[in-house]
Parts: structure tokens; C-alpha cells; sequence
């Protein structure tokens, strides 16, 4: 019997799923996701994203492994160092993490801005509404009064005030057309990927190799830690990290379930 077997796929409530389920983050991801396709959040295609992303952290052992917490550290000294942080939100994200966004936003003065890729006044009013739920005061994303260069007219729109005019991005669970536009805008681009192949990680300042589910709370634990810090200080965490050897360490306990680290 496998590991499905125990829990039925269509729980009512993540509350449901035992938290000693040898699956128990692949599960409550996969809810999450059903949930926000539900209630709109979430396009069908955000079902096959996280069916790739699963694949991933179930190679990685669904863990945080030791490159990854550096580069969310790093992410969290560079939004700390940022004129303008905003942190990106497409349907998976919204579903999985809205609330740990919004903790993330608070504990760095970044602004939150919708950014879809499949993009309608509903989903971008759905999710809005959704992160106001969790605790969101003010929610980029509606004006859409910008455009992202080398991207076509939909996927380019962004707020003036916003992405585009941020220093630096979180951008979560991003596509690689995107992801590579803004880096051609000179953004300090924060990636959480699960697979450290993708154009997005290849392109990111920061590729962080993890779970959103885990990444995010973990980045923000690092940002409260380091609230204190000095200039200086989070600027050596910046230069101290290494993106060739995070990728290269996720790609490696991908493969043979064990890094150097
Ligand atoms: P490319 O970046 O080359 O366009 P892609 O077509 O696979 O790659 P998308 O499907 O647009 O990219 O983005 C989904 C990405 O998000 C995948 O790389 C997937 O591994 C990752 N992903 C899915 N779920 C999660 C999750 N819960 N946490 C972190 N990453 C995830």
C-alpha cells in the first residue's frame, strides 16, 4: 500500500490530515492547491506546477537542507537592505503561503503585488480579497500600470510603484520568461524553486532550492533575527553567499540524496 492510501486525496480541511504522515507537506500542499483552484485563486495549470515541485522536494526529502537556509538568510538580509522590496504573488503562492507572506511583508517593509501569469480581473481580485483575509493592508498588482520589457502585453503588466520599481523581488514558484525579463531589469531577483534547473533558479541573484511552505517562514524567522543587524553586517551576508554552490548542493541531494554541505 502507498502512502495515499491512508489519507483520502479529497479531505474536507487540512486539519484532517494526520501531521505524522510520512507525507504530511506533500499533502497539505496538494490541498491547499485543490482549495485555491476552488475558490478561484489557483489556475488548473498551478495543479501541474506543483505536481513538478512535488516530485522535487520528495527527492529532496522534503527538507530544508543546509544551502537553501543560507540562501534564505541571504534573501532576508537583501530584502532588509532594499529601498523597495515587493514580493511577488501568483495563484500558488496565494494558496499555499498567504498568510506567511504577509508575515514576510511585515517583518521586511515589503509590499505585496499580484503578478499573474494567467491573468484575469477575477483571479486578480480573488487573490487580492484571499491575502486581505490573511491580514494584507494594501495589495499591489490592480493598476497594472507598467510594463516588464522583452515580455508580451499580459504577462509584462506591473504597478509603476511596484515591481517595476522595486530594487529588489521575491519572485515565488515563477515562470523562466519572467524571471529572466526582470533580471534583465537589473532587480536583485530573490528565486524559491524547487527545481534547480529551472530558468528561474538559473537566473535568480538568491535561487533558493525549498518548499515555498518551508522557505518562506524560514526567511522570515532570519529577517526578525536580524532586525538589529547593522549595514555592514547584512551586507557580508549578502556577499557571503554563494549561488553557484546552492544550486550546485540542490542539484547534487537531488540526485544522489546526500551534498558535501
Ligand atoms: P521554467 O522556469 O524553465 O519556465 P517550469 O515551466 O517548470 O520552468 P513553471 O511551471 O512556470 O516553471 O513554475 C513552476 C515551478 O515551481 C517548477 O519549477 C516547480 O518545481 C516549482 N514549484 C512548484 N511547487 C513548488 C513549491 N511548493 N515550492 C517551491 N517550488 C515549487
Amino acid at each position: 500500500m502507498n502512502d495515499y492510501d491512508t489519507v483520502s486525496a479529497d479531505v474536507e480541511h487540512e486539519d484532517e490530515i494526520p501531521e505524522d504522515h510520512p507525507r504530511y507537506q506533500d499533502l497539505i500542499t496538494r490541498h491547499r492547491i485543490e482549495a485555491g483552484v476552488e475558490k478561484g485563486i489557483t489556475h488548473l495549470q498551478g495543479m501541474h506546477a506543483e505536481g513538478r515541485g512535488s516530485a522535487f522536494d520528495y527527492l529532496l526529502g522534503e527538507e530544508t537542507i543546509p544551502s537553501a537556509d543560507a540562501a534564505e538568510r541571504a534573501a532576508a538580509a537583501h530584502l532588509l537592505l532594499a529601498d523597495r522590496p515587493v514580493l511577488s504573488i501568483n495563484g500558488n503562492v496565494a494558496a499555499l503561503v498567504p498568510s506567511e507572506m504577509v508575515a514576510l511583508a511585515d517583518a521586511t517593509g515589503a509590499d505585496l503585488e499580484v503578478n499573474l501569469f494567467n491573468r484575469t480581473p477575477e483571479r486578480l481580485q480573488a487573490i487580492a480579497d484571499h491575502l486581505r483575509e490573511h491580514g494584507a493592508d494594501e495589495v499591489k498588482g490592480l493598476e497594472a500600470d507598467a510594463h516588464i520589457p522583452n515580455l508580451d502585453h499580459e504577462r509584462s503588466k506591473v504597478d509603476a510603484d511596484g515591481i517595476y520599481a522595486a530594487d529588489v523581488v521575491l519572485v515565488p514558484l515563477e515562470d523562466g520568461d519572467r524571471a529572466e525579463a526582470l533580471d534583465e531589469m537589473d532587480k536583485t531577483e530573490i528565486v524559491i524553486d524547487l527545481n534547480p534547473l529551472s530558468r528561474s533558479p538559473q537566473v535568480a541573484d538568491v535561487p533558493i532550492v525549498d518548499n515555498i511552505i518551508r522557505a518562506v517562514p524560514t526567511i522570515t524567522e532570519h529577517a526578525r533575527a536580524l532586525a538589529d543587524a547593522d549595514e555592514d553586517e547584512l551586507r557580508a551576508i549578502v556577499e557571503e553567499f554563494d549561488r553557484e554552490q546552492a544550486l550546485e548542493a540542490a542539484e547534487e541531494r537531488i540526485r544522489t540524496g546526500t551534498t558535501d554541505e
